[in-house]
C-alpha cells in the first residue's frame, strides 16, 4: 500500500480507470428508510421506482412483526447448515407453503435466489449434457450453466422456433438429449413474459426438463399473483405445457430473503443430498423464514393487492403514452430504453432531481446500446404518485434526447 511500491493489484486502477470512462462505474446508494412507495434518501423522500418490493410486504407492519417476533424466539442466525444444526420445523413449514403455493409435490429453501439457480443447475448437470438457455436469461442463471459444465445452447429470446431449431440441430450431431431449458418467466430487465406452454412442449417432445425461473412473476402474474402457471391457465393443464420445476426468491414481491425450488419429491430429495449451494451454506435465519410465510399469508388473502399494482401499471403506461413515450409491459417492470450508458446515467440524475429513484440499468446488464431506466411500480403507489413519476420520466426523457451525446 505504501507510494511508490507497485503491488500486485494496481492493475485495478487501470480496470476501473475504463470503466468510468464507459459510465460503468457502480455506486451504492444507502437508503435511509424501509422500501416502499416512497423511501428516504439522502435526507430527501423520493418516490421509488425501481424497488422489486413489488407489493409492499416488506415493510408490512404484520410482516415485520413476524420477523420481530421469530428473531425474538429463535435468534438472528442458524448457525449451521440445513444438514448440521440449522434446521428448524420453520423450514419444512415455509417449504410446504411453496410447494402448495406453486403447486408442487416439494420445495426446498436456499439463501438466495442467486443460489437456488445455481445449486439446481449444477446438481442436474455436468459434463456431456446440454442446457437449452434464453438468451436473456438472468446471471444466476448463466453462473448455474456455466458452472455445471454441461453444453450450453442459447437460444434466441423467447423464441419456441429457435429452440426447436437447436434441439434438432443437437439431435443431428448425435449430441447427448439429457438436460434442460431454462428461462426467465418474466424477464427481469424487459419485463416480457416466457412463452412457457411453447417452450414446455418443444422441450418435452426432447425429453428435456423446463425450468422456469418465477423471481418477478410471484405476487405479480396470474390472477392471484401465483405465477406464470396461473397466467397461461395451466394448472389443471396436462404435464406436457407445464414446467417441471419453479425456481423463486422470497426478497422480490414477497418482501423477505432467499430463495427456492420447488418441483417433484424426488427432485427435491436429490437436491438435499448433491446441490452444494444447499449443502455448503448456512440456512435461512428464522426472521426472514417467518417473514416470508406471513407475506404469503397475506398474498393468498388479499389478491386485490395483485390488482392494485397491476392498476398502477396500466395507469402509467396510459399517462406515458398520452406524453408521446412508448410504454408497454404485461408485467410490474418497465424497461425505457435510452441508448448509451450516459444517457441512461443523464436520465436517472434528472428523474432523481424531480424526485423520483429510477435505476440506470447499464452494460453488461442489459446490451451497451441498450441502456435503460428501469421503472417498476409497487401496488402502494398512489395514482398521484403515478401521475409525477409519468411526468418526471417524460421531461427527462425529452431532456435527455436534446442533450449531447456522451
Ligand atoms: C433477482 C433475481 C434472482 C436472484 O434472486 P435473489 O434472491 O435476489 O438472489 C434470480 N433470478 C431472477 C430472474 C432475478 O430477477
Amino acid at each position: 500500500m505504501s507510494a511508490g511500491r507497485a503491488g500486485p493489484l494496481d492493475f485495478l486502477e487501470e480496470r476501473l480507470e475504463d470503466l468510468r470512462r464507459r459510465s460503468l462505474v457502480r455506486e451504492i446508494r444507502p437508503m435511509e428508510s424501509a422500501p416502499g412507495p416512497h423511501a428516504v434518501l439522502g435526507g430527501r423522500d423520493v418516490i421509488l421506482l425501481s424497488s422489486n418490493n413489488y407489493l409492499d410486504l416488506a415493510n408490512d407492519p404484520r410482516v415485520r412483526g413476524s420477523a420481530a417476533r421469530a428473531a425474538e424466539r429463535f435468534g438472528s442466525g442458524t448457525g449451521g447448515s440445513r444438514l448440521t444444526t440449522g434446521a428448524l420445523d420453520l423450514h419444512d413449514a415455509l417449504e410446504a407453503d411453496l410447494a402448495r403455493f406453486k403447486g408442487t409435490e416439494a420445495a426446498l429453501l436456499f439463501g438466495t435466489g442467486h443460489m437456488a439457480n445455481v445449486g439446481l443447475i449444477t446438481a442436474l448437470c455436468g459434463r456431456g449434457d446440454v442446457i437449452f438457455s434464453d438468451a436473456l436469461n438472468h446471471a444466476s442463471i448463466i453462473d448455474g450453466c456455466r458452472q455445471s459444465r454441461a453444453d450450453v445452447e442459447i437460444y434466441a429470446h423467447n423464441d419456441a422456433a429457435d429452440l426447436r431449431r437447436r434441439i434438432l440441430a443437437r439431435r443431428e450431431r448425435g449430441g447427448r438429449m439429457r438436460g434442460l431449458v431454462v428461462t426467465d418467466s418474466v424477464f427481469s430487465m424487459d419485463g416480457d413474459i416466457a412463452d412457457v406452454p411453447a417452450l414446455a412442449r418443444e422441450a418435452h417432445a426432447a425429453g428435456l426438463a423446463l425450468v422456469v425461473d418465477e423471481a418477478h412473476a410471484t405476487g405479480v402474474i396470474g390472477r392471484r399473483g401465483h405465477g406464470v402457471e396461473e397466467h397461461f391457465g395451466l394448472e389443471g393443464a396436462d404435464a406436457s405445457l407445464r414446467p417441471d420445476v419453479v425456481v423463486g426468491t422470497l426478497s422480490k414481491a414477497l418482501g423477505s430473503m432467499g430463495g427456492f425450488v420447488c418441483g417433484g419429491r424426488t427432485l427435491i430429495e436429490w437436491l438435499r443430498s448433491a446441490s452444494r449451494a444447499f449443502i455448503f451454506s448456512t440456512s435461512l435465519p428464522a426472521p426472514c423464514l417467518a417473514a416470508a410465510r406471513t407475506a404469503l399469508e397475506i398474498l393468498e388473502a388479499e389478491p386485490a393487492r395483485v390488482e392494485r399494482l397491476r392498476g398502477n401499471v396500466a395507469l402509467l403506461c396510459r399517462l406515458l403514452q398520452e406524453g408521446g413515450v412508448a410504454a408497454e409491459t404485461p408485467t410490474a417492470i418497465l424497461p425505457v430504453i435510452v441508448g448509451g450508458s450516459e444517457r441512461a446515467l443523464d436520465a436517472a440524475r434528472r428523474m432523481l432531481a424531480s424526485g423520483c429513484l429510477a435505476g440506470a440499468i447499464r452494460y453488461p446488464t442489459v446490451p451497451e446500446n441498450a441502456a435503460r431506466l428501469r421503472i417498476t411500480l409497487c401496488g402502494g403507489h398512489t395514482e398521484d404518485d403515478v401521475a409525477v413519476a409519468a411526468s418526471a420520466l417524460i421531461s427527462a426523457l425529452e431532456r435527455t434526447a436534446r442533450a449531447p451525446s456522451g
